[in-house]
């Protein structure tokens, strides 16, 4: 019988369970017993969906109190030595700690896990860390299972996969130098799970998809040598992009079996086959872990077929990578429309998913009913007339190049916008939103259960329009915004006002730690039934003479928070989006607005894990954010945000989405932003972040105009712009307006300064 099985399922819970339960312990709340007694249901109940969908084996070993990586630390016992902890008595509390700071220490670093929405806690090494401690908390959770009588995998992160994404603060750290110590400590891990009776142990590398130079390459070598003899069989698991190029390499090692991804990079699977010793099991990752979609269930089994035929049973099944990624069952959703329902599959239903691709390769007839089932599911997403719109698709069509630039270049732009705006050297200005109050968001929450009229409503959002106007008046910055108080979310705001997006009610995903997302759905053509934000925005400005931007979110971000349809090309939907977002910018236009910023705060993000595909996604990403500019007449003003600091490595592709001003984070990277800036000389406007909204801190006056003057020191003063690194709505009203204020007042005194040398 084919073997069918996961990388991992989402631990969260199907209604965050484990999100409150973490919460309630963190608030004092709950005690560590409540905690590690939920923490424990949700991993049976996670098992026995696995049971009952008849996968060969369950993961253990998936879960984590806060995140993997970090798991995978206090397993090997390397804690960053700052906190002063002994790993072998490594409490939940401390564990916690780790994650979140402590009063004394900052939080471990965290950062994406390569190209997920999902972020982990970066190793902190140094090159004495010896790898002896950790907690048992890991074998603990393979006794449950196994106590329970399952079929048990441990599931674990390989030792170059976490070394590769190790940091230390010493200088000339070499990280490879530690593998040796670390392998060590992976053979004693394995020897207990051998000594458990354990048969199989997946251990994730997704590290070997990236491009690795020749040493870690070899590291490969040296620890698989080592792991793949101890008695338990060794399962490799990739993911996330090909392997292939390795393939001979990774398969004369004495490990028993391969895992890769079919979803991302269908393409490899030839190059595995061939390289497969007749003793290695190849596990298929069919089922896409990183999206929403059905599978077309028959067409896997196709393709697989003549793999079946030469492997047997050495063929496993299995989703591309773990299910982390994915919302965790459909049943949730009570309120979802039933046909767009009938076209998705969440972690649960993927279970089923890789059960059925095995029944169909082993009683092909047996199958039939279940194939045919998702065949009709897929038949009826081709046909719906939710999906097409043909009013869309003839604009897609027809759009061309041209509509992807504005008419002047830059420096003849900025001469008329300066004509038309009249700001002061330095504009102040701020990124969006304003603080989202309790008040705020209650009536938002009650108007959506439609307990506040729609009318009243409307009232509320004005009155806080026109109290954030007034505000921005009295602390005299020089362009407005509206504060975004409508906004919940800023992609969830524009999807529900466009066609082919759908919303569900509990498909969360984890975003790091207790913090989750609710990605909406890309169902159908991107369709733009009537203006979104002119009225807002329209009234804005008719409450002050001063410029207010209007605010919208860019078709990648969009993108990039969305679950995308799978049905067409990625770039397609992307070119719905930019066209849709177009049209908004024009009726901006249209309505009086000089100014339109359009976010893209995920532009980065969509980068691809190999740098040898960078150029082509950013020359992508930067058409379609012209898509979206290029329509406006040359007096208009298009701003642009992103919300991080490291972007000197895609400065010219930042610089060829030719807006007229960019706005970015750097006030927690200062120097880095400046090294950019003396390699590329961007040739907009720009108005680096001179205050970290991240922090309740109120940064003084000097601090800023100390900052603003080593700006000036690299961005000629007449392209600068001044305003905080990011939105405000986490904030409260009083520090912003003191943060506001000596923002204000800094720009002034440097503009006196400019004018001095002028
Ligand atoms: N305009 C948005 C805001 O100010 C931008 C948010 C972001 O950069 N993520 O909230
Ligand atoms: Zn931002």
């Amino acid at each position: 019988m084919t073997c069918t099985h996961i990388l991992g399922f989402p631990r969260i819970g199907a209604h965050r369970e484990l999100k409150f339960a973490q919460e309630a312990f963190w608030r004092g709340e709950a005690d560590e017993a409540y905690l590690r007694g939920a923490a424990a249901t949700l991993r049976a109940r996670h098992w026995e969906a696995q049971r009952a969908a008849g996968l060969a084996f369950v993961a253990v070993g998936d879960f984590a109190y806060y995140d993997q990586m970090l798991g995978m630390s206090a397993l090997l016992g390397a804690l960053p030595r700052r906190f002063g902890f002994d790993s072998a008595k490594l409490t939940l509390t401390q564990y916690y700690e780790l994650a979140r700071g402590n009063a004394a220490q900052p939080a471990m670093e965290m950062t994406k896990w390569f190209d997920t929405n999902y972020h982990y806690l970066v190793p902190e090494l140094a090159s004495d860390t010896c790898f002896d401690g950790g907690v048992d908390w890991f074998f603990e959770e393979v006794d449950e299972a196994l106590a329970l009588g399952l079929p048990v995998k441990p599931v674990l992160i390989g030792p170059v996969t976490y070394l590769r994404l190790a940091k230390s603060h010493e200088a000339g750290f070499d990280s490879l130098a530690l593998l040796p110590r670390l392998v060590e400590r992976y053979v004693r891990i394995i020897d207990v799970l051998k000594a458990r009776g354990v048969q199989w142990v997946q251990i994730d590398e997704p590290a070997l998809c990236l491009e690795l130079e020749e040493q870690w390459l070899q590291a490969f070598s040296t620890a698989y040598q080592a792991l793949g003899v101890r008695g338990v069989n060794v399962l490799l698991a990739t993911y996330f992009e090909t392997a292939a190029e390795h393939a001979a390499r990774i398969t004369a090692l004495p490990i028993h079996g391969v895992h890769i991804d079919l979803v991302r990079a269908p393409d490899q699977l030839n190059a595995w086959c061939e390289a497969l010793p007749d003793t290695m099991v190849l596990s298929a990752g069919v089922i896409d872990g990183r999206n929403v979609w059905r599978a077309d269930l028959r067409a896997i089994a196709q393709a697989l077929r003549p793999v079946h035929a030469a492997l047997g049973e050495r063929l496993w099944i299995a989703a591309s990578c773990s299910l982390l990624h994915v919302p965790v069952s459909l049943s949730a959703e009570r309120k979802l429309d039933g046909e767009i329902k009938s076209w998705l599959a969440f972690a649960t239903e993927k279970l089923d998913e890789i059960r059925t691709v095995g029944v169909a390769l082993d009683e092909p007839l047996a199958a039939e009913s279940l194939l045919a089932q998702a065949d009709a599911a897929r038949a009826s997403r081709r046909t719906s007339s939710a999906v097409v719109n043909a009013l869309v698709q003839k604009r897609t069509a027809a759009a061309t190049d041209a509509m992807a630039a504005r008419q002047r270049p830059f420096a003849q732009r900025n001469r008329l916008q300066r004509e038309a705006l009249q700001l002061p050297p330095l504009p102040t200005t701020t990124i969006g939103s304003f603080p989202q109050t309790p008040a705020i968001r209650h009536a938002r929450a009650a108007y959506k259960r439609g307990e506040m009229k729609a009318l009243d409503y409307l009232e509320r959002m004005r009155a806080e329009i026109e109290l954030a106007i007034r505000r921005q008046e009295a602390l005299d910055i020089d362009v407005l915004v509206h504060g975004e108080a409508e906004r919940n979310d800023m992609v969830e705001y524009f999807g529900e006002q466009l066609w082919g997006y759908a919303f569900t009610e509990n498909g969360w995903v984890q975003s790091y730690g207790s913090r989750c997302v609710k990605p909406p759905i890309i169902y159908g053509d991107v369709y733009r039934p009537e203006p979104m934000t002119v009225e807002t925005a329209k009234y804005a400005q008719s409450l002050t003479r001063r410029p207010v931007k209007g605010m919208l979110t860019g078709p990648v971000t969009m993108l990039q928070w969305s679950f995308v349809r799978d049905d067409q090309p990625r770039a397609e939907t992307a070119l719905q989006l930019a066209l849709a977002i177009r049209d908004e910018v024009l009726d901006l236009e249209k309505a009086g607005i000089r100014i339109v910023q359009i976010d893209e705060p995920a532009f980065r993000e969509g980068l691809p894990l190999r740098r040898s595909d960078w150029p082509e996604y950013l020359e992508w990403a930067a058409r379609m954010f012209r898509m979206t500019a290029g329509g406006v007449a040359d007096e208009t003003q298009i701003h642009t945000h992103m919300c991080y600091s490291e972007f000197n490595d895609i400065l010219p592709a930042i610089a060829s989405m030719d807006a007229d001003v960019i706005t970015i984070e750097t006030s927690r990277s200062a120097m880095e932003l400046l090294d950019g800036f003396g390699a590329f000389a961007y040739p907009n406007e720009i108005g680096p972040g001179v205050y970290d909204i991240h922090s309740p801190r109120v940064p003084t006056m000097e601090a800023i105009e100390r900052l603003l003057a080593r700006a000036c020191e690299v961005i000629p003063p007449e392209r600068l712009w001044v305003n905080p690194d990011c939105g405000l709505k986490t904030r409260d009203w009083p520090e912003t307006e003191a943060a506001l204020s000596n923002m204000v007042r800094a720009a002034k005194r440097l503009r006196e300064h400019v004018a001095a040398l002028a």
